[in-house]
């Protein structure tokens, strides 16, 4: 099959994976992306982890995921990204006797993934007295890094068009399909919305992604950890003596930007875990794109079948991203049929109809936009 001409707008873990699946499939992609410093993916952490929480239950579709991850960095046309994934366990200490408790079953029932550390470990370091769980097929991904070399990848070897510029509503002509800044004309056929958490551009219809503000730090600290650290934070080793500890989760919230009450949360949180003195060198925010459900958002827009989404990943975007850009990239190329219910953009249209000024007619406002 031939390919396409795509616009992507949004660069950021979303983005830049969709572009590299559209591309590596023999399409060409124009991607718009403005360097907004409270992206997601420029404030991310990282971490990727299939069992999280006190009950230690397995992400919504683990394996595929955790696969799909790793696959990616065996693609041979990306070679030279592998360098910015880390493997390494997730350890976390037991709270207390019940949670140590707790832990000899789900252990039991996850063998091979789950670890059991019945004696504390390194505790010169880390506050463990009751020991904790060494968690397997765990690792991060050094995110910004990742994306700066995957654009010049891209660029160099596929061809990809890249312009950090803001594309606003006024700049795509939906009938004439092309976008207009600068100056310049870009025409499209298909065009995708890969906007994280900011406010979609105006297509008759706002998907509802919920914005969840994020902080983290970067601190320096006198010690060697051989694993991420999971607490009240988790503690990620970034570098000699370095580690980024996050995060908040704030779901109201008047400003992108750190704040003292989230350095100060953060820093309560650390010192239960750890029992070296440390000193704060940088101290971020982000904005994660989260949903109702904790679904991504991947589909076509009901009105304008040209016009896409990929959004929604909330707080997993390091698991979701490899593998939902396979998925809609076969979409788009008509090998898949249909995107799944569970994911898939339309559930949100049934229930939240067309946002439609009162009175209005359709037709009238897609003849306007099309101007
Ligand atoms: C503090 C923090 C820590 C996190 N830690 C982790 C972690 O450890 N593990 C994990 O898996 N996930 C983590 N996440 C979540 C993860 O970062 C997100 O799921 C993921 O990065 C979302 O990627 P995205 O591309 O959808 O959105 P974004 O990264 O927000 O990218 C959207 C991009 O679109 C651009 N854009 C938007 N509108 C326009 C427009 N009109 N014109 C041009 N460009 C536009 C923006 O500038 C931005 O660059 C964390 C998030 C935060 C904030």
């Amino acid at each position: 099959m031939q390919g396409k001409q795509y616009i992507l707008i949004g660069g950021g873990l979303a983005g830049m994976m969709l572009a590299a699946r559209l591309l590596l499939t023999g399409n060409s992609v124009t991607l718009f992306d403005y360097p907004n410093p409270n992206s997601a993916s420029r404030r991310a952490a990282g971490m990727f982890n299939i069992i999280t929480g006190r009950n230690y239950v397995k992400t919504w579709k683990a394996e595929t995921l955790r696969s799909a991850l790793t696959d990616f960095f065996e693609l041979p046309e990306l070679e030279g990204l592998k360098k910015h994934l880390s493997l390494m366990p997730v350890y976390k200490p037991f709270k207390n006797i019940e949670e140590y408790n707790h832990g000899l079953g789900a252990g039991a029932r996850n063998e091979g993934i789950l670890v059991m550390n019945e004696a504390p470990v390194m505790e010169e370091y880390i506050h463990n007295p009751f020991g904790g769980m060494r968690v397997n097929q765990c690792g991060w991904l050094d995110t910004p890094a990742f994306l700066e070399d995957l654009r010049e990848i891209l660029e160099s070897r596929f061809s990809l068009a890249y312009y950090p510029w803001k594309i606003e509503t006024e700049c795509i002509n939906m009938n004439e399909k092309k976008i207009r800044i600068h100056g310049e004309t870009f025409g499209f056929e298909e065009l995708v919305l890969c906007q994280g958490a900011e406010k979609q551009l105006r297509t008759l219809w706002e998907l509802p992604v919920i914005p969840c503000k994020g902080q983290t730090m970067m601190i320096e600290a006198a010690m060697e950890l051989p694993f991420i650290l999971s607490g009240g934070v988790y503690i990620l080793p970034a570098g000699p003596s370095r580690f980024t500890v996050g995060a908040t989760y704030e779901w109201e919230f008047t400003s992108p930007h750190p704040t003292p009450e989230g350095r100060e949360s953060l820093c309560t949180e650390l010192q239960k875990i750890i029992r070296v003195p440390y000193t704060v060198i940088s101290h971020f925010a982000g904005i994660r794109p989260t949903t109702h459900d904790r679904r991504p958002l991947l589909g076509t827009h009901p009105v304008f079948p040209f016009l896409h989404v990929f959004s929604g990943f909330g707080t997993k975007g390091i698991l979701m991203a490899p593998y939902f850009s396979g998925v809609l990239s076969e979409y788009l190329s008509g090998k898949k049929g249909k995107i799944e219910k569970e994911y898939d953009i339309l559930r949100y249209y049934r229930k939240e109809k067309l946002a439609l000024p009162q009175g209005a007619d359709m037709r009238s406002i897609i003849r306007k936009m099309s101007e």
